[in-house]
């Protein structure tokens, strides 16, 4: 498998949104750096480089995740769960 080191100005530009949208937060375990971009549908399994389609994790779960598609529950404050708005993480 490949990750891309650089995928480009649209990418870069998801990220920065993500980020934003995720308040700098991994998806899965609150992690504040190293963060990543991350297709929820993987891209080998046809996913999009969409808003609803991508979530910020950090590095570790980026990597453990790999091609798996998490659980629904993992990425359940994707903004695909949550369209009106910032996303807020449970007990905050
Ligand atoms: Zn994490």
């Amino acid at each position: 498998m490949s990750k891309h080191s650089s995928r480009g100005k649209k990418w870069d530009e998801l990220k920065a949104i993500q980020l934003a949208n995720y308040d700098y937060q991994c998806a899965t375990c609150g992690a504040t750096e190293n963060l990543q971009l991350d297709h929820i549908i993987p891209a080998s399994l046809g996913g999009e480089d969409t808003l609803e389609n991508t979530q910020i994790l950090c590095a570790y779960h980026n990597n453990k995740k790999n091609n798996r598609i998490e659980p629904e529950e993992k990425s359940y404050w994707s903004p695909r769960w949550f369209p009106d708005g910032p996303v807020k993480r449970p007990g905050s």
